[in-house]
């Protein structure tokens, strides 16, 4: 599949070419026309040019064609997302059917009136006087995007742009841009006008870099690891900024939980979309008096996560993204083995595959405890009790998300209290949400500004206020 950039809707010709290879047989899955300085400068143009918004009625109508055009071809992009990722296709089927979710929410977003009105004959201090808001979208905003979601991240970003009436241009990672550049152009078939869209890949020093640099932009969002979204919090400037970054999730299990749901979540919260989430299961933290049977059972319960061909529907842990990605994860378990770590299941790996993983053991200085592995890896730690839980779950830089599996009232309102991070789910994975609640880190993991299609419509926009006799 050999595509192009778009600028405002048109594409791009370029001799420059971005070759995407299959991680899990090598093969090409497709190419990509690059583009460079003078198109990064005519999108921000067109952007800026891109006139009135649209009716919400319009945005509403382009945003539910879109879905139904998605669902037509949710093979199509099922397969896509599986030759330029490596993810299994039974995990792409259920990101189209997310993507799908995103716009039909936000289709429904874009017909509610946002608007707020206050009387303000309602103190010694008042007057005869109302005052309103409304929501007004911006000239220009920029979204960069990661690639353990292809689909779904790019959704998050153009579907609440085009809710909110404001023209966006979108970075996709240069590792998944197949899909990226593909959903773009079901977009513009549903009927967003060229300039409310472009969608740009080249070198970072010219197009990222001065994407987050420009004044003329007023919001940069953007979804990837803490580097890069510090990097770019230095670099942004005076603009809105939303940064959905790394994390490291803990999945507390305490000695009152249903142990078969515990073992199922701590195997889907660190196998599914192959450990690739940044709300994966990424430390176990059980107490230590359920640890060998709890541990015992997640060992067998493993064996069900089979690991091949991507495209076989048989298959549940595709790739990681590439080779490169495989064997770092193959180095951490190593490091974690030589502090004194156990492997009890999987382990192995064969090019951009590795084997969904148990080890057992680990101490909780070792670099798969305090920093993001992002692969199938099920790190157990053992843990006293809650309180140490909670220490072990907070003492890394990470806030983004964390599970407790528990059946007392009292450890679950505790742990919604005193975790650090952006969202606690009692008796379900870290990762559990619906695409339009909202969703974001803390510290390391975020500014705390949330996303989701609601919140991302608010950050997609200004308010302003207006007052009239009443
Ligand atoms: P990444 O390396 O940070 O890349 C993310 C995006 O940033 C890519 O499009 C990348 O472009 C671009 N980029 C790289 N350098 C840049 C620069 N100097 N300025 C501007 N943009 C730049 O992240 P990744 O490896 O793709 O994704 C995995 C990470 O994302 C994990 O840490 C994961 O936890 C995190 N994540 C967070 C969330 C969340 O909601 N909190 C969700 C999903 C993923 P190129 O591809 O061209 O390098």
């Amino acid at each position: 599949m050999d595509l192009s950039c778009f600028v405002a809707g048109k594409q791009i010709t370029s001799e420059r070419k971005l070759s995407v290879l299959n991680p899990y047989n090598g093969q090409r899955a497709g190419s990509v026309a690059l583009a460079g300085r003078d198109h990064t400068e005519a999108a921000i143009k067109a952007a800026l040019s891109a006139g009135e918004p649209l009716t919400r009625f319009e945005r509403s109508t382009i945003l539910d064609r879109a879905r139904q055009l998605l669902e037509e071809r949710r093979e199509e992009f099922a397969r896509l997302i599986t030759s330029e990722s490596g993810l299994c296709i039974r995990e792409t089927h259920y990101e189209v059917g997310r993507a799908s979710d995103v716009l039909r929410f936000a289709a429904i977003e874009a017909l509610r009136d946002d608007g707020q009105s206050f009387s303000c004959d309602i103190s010694p201090q008042g007057k005869a006087r109302k005052i309103f808001t409304l929501r007004e979208p911006l000239s220009c905003a920029v979204a960069i995007t990661p690639f353990n979601h292809p689909l779904n991240q790019v959704a998050h970003k153009l579907a609440p742009a085009i809710a909110a009436g404001t023209p966006i241009i979108l970075k996709p990672s240069e590792k998944t841009p197949l899909t990226a550049l593909k959903f773009a152009e079901l977009i513009y078939e549903a009927g967003l006008p060229g300039p409310m869209l472009s969608m740009l890949l080249g070198p970072t020093a010219e197009v990222a870099e001065l994407l987050v640099r420009d004044p003329r932009v007023e919001l940069v969002s953007f979804t990837g690891s803490v580097a890069v979204g510090k990097r770019i919090a230095e670099t942004a400037g005076y603009k809105k900024l939303v940064l959905e970054l790394g994390g490291n999730d803990p999945l507390i299990v305490l000695d009152d939980a249903d142990l078969e749901t515990a073992v199922h979540l701590a195997a889907e919260g660190s196998f599914r979309n192959s450990g690739q989430r940044c709300t994966a299961v990424k430390r176990i933290l059980v107490h230590e008096n359920i640890a060998g049977e709890f541990t015992r059972r997640l060992v067998a319960k493993t064996g069900d996560y089979k690991c091949g061909d991507p495209l076989d529907p048989e298959t549940r842990v595709g790739t990681v993204i590439d080779e490169a990605a495989a064997i770092y994860l193959e180095t951490v378990v190593q490091e974690a083995v030589g502090s004194g770590a156990k492997v009890l299941m999987g382990g192995k790996r064969q090019g951009a595959q590795i084997q969904p993983t148990v080890i057992a053991d680990v101490p909780r200085d070792c670099r798969m405890i305090l920093l993001e592995s992002f692969g199938p890896l099920a790190p157990i730690v053992v843990v006293k009790d809650l309180d140490d839980a909670i220490a072990v779950a907070n003492s890394t830089p990470y806030g983004l998300s964390s599970g407790v599996v528990t059946t007392n009232l009292n450890n679950a309102i505790k742990a919604v209290k005193r975790l650090r991070c952006g969202t606690v789910n009692i008796n379900e994975v870290p990762g559990y949400r619906i695409e339009s609640s909202p969703f974001g880190g803390i510290k390391d993991s975020g500014l705390g500004i949330k996303e989701g299609v609601i919140e991302a419509i608010k950050c997609m926009t200004t308010v302003k206020t207006f007052s009239l006799p009443w």
